[in-house]
């Protein structure tokens, strides 16, 4: 057994919390790219648009296009569509993101020819991630091209690099003002209203005065705020569990897995779990590195973590083969196992793989 829990009352909680933080103008974009960071695209999609959310983005076309076949009918921003896949955005009534000279006239061509005039479009400029976006030395030639009414322009955006630095933080800053200047030379230059995000959850936290009209939050939904006392007013949605499938007495001496990776100092057991590297378990915990709980007590991941299996030492824990094993959940986090592997929850719950099956709770 192998399964991702998704209690949706913990979803609600994070998102009423986050909610919270905002003056009741902002709205938010809920963000629900790579499978909900693990989760479940659709449940937690229709979860969110009955709570309220005013949008939802993705990373790419063809997770926009599951959303709408699903039935979602709030907006869908997606923020890195590629160009060879703009024909799908028009045929699924997505929200693409433009960010370069290439993906606007590309996109204002298909426009024109399937005569989709005012399209909703949302503009991005990278103003110091250097990722993606328009070069704001480019807002002239942007400005022109709105001037010829092809687009809606739904809003103009960008993304710090840093957000999770609170201030003073110069680089910030200068993004910030950066971007300041981006939404003045808009607003002079456009009859029509246009909305303005620039903030990812860390962000609402760190930059309260730049909620703007929008905030895109992906993280803080499911539970993490990257941020000890943000992350104590939030609670992690998924929690990954698994089952003994073997345990085995080994003697001092004696080793574990592949390449002898582990070698028992006295005599012991491991529990054998069927969850590995194929399943998004890095291959760097094993070394001292990562633990799961099995009835309340920790147990060490030992060897190299298999592509399909990975061995704990139990020790003296008492347990039989079939109990429960919390790989992460309230107690040991997805944040914490992260770092034992050098990563961030973001990594490690995003990588967690189709096999695991998820199992929604009310
Ligand atoms: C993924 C993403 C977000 C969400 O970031 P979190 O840190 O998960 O809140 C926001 N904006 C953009 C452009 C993104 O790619």
């Amino acid at each position: 057994m192998r399964l991702i829990e998704i209690d949706l009352k913990k979803l609600t909680h994070n998102y009423n919390f986050l909610r919270s933080q905002l003056d009741p103008k902002v709205k938010m974009i809920g963000v629900v790219k790579a499978n909900a960071y693990g989760s479940s695209i659709n449940i937690i999609a229709h979860k969110l648009v009955e709570l309220g959310i005013e949008a939802l983005a993705v990373a790419y076309v063809d997770e926009g296009i599951v959303l709408k076949k699903a039935g979602i009918e709030v907006p869908v921003l997606v923020f890195y569509p590629q160009v060879h896949n703009f024909k799908k955005v028009i045929e699924y009534q997505l929200e693409p993101a433009l960010y370069s000279k290439r993906s606007w006239l590309n996109f204002k061509k298909l426009v024109k020819e399937t005569q989709n005039l005012d399209y909703p479009v949302h503009i991005k400029y990278n103003t110091g991630l250097n990722r993606i976006g328009f070069n704001p030395s480019e807002i002239e030639w942007v400005i022109k091209e709105i001037k010829e009414n092809i687009f809606h322009v739904k809003s103009v955006y960008s993304h710090l690099a840093y957000s999770e630095a609170t201030r003073p933080d110069q680089k910030t800053n200068f993004q910030i003002e950066l971007f300041q200047k981006i939404i003045d030379t808009h607003n002079k230059n456009s009859k029509e209203k246009i909305d303005f995000h620039l903030l990812n959850t860390s962000g609402i936290f760190n930059y309260p005065n730049l909620h703007l009209d929008y905030v895109r939050t992906g993280i803080g939904l499911y539970g993490f705020a990257n941020q000890t006392q943000w992350n104590k007013k939030l609670k992690p949605l998924a929690v990954l569990k698994t089952t003994i499938t073997q345990i085995h007495n080994v003697n001092k001496g004696e080793t574990v897995g592949y390449n002898f990776g582990w070698t028992a100092k006295n005599d012991t057991k491991i529990a054998v779990l069927p969850i590995g590297h194929a399943d998004g378990i890095s291959r760097y915990y094993g070394h001292g590195k990562g633990w799961v709980l099995i009835n309340g007590k920790k147990a060490h991941m030992v060897g190299n973590i298999c592509m399909d299996m990975t061995m704990v030492e139990i020790g003296k824990i008492n347990c039989d083969e079939g109990n429960e094993v919390i790989i992460f959940g309230t107690q040991s986090r997805a944040d914490d196992l992260a770092e034992e592997s050098g990563t961030i929850s973001y990594e490690l719950l995003s990588g967690l793989g189709s096999r695991i099956s998820r199992k929604v709770i009310q």
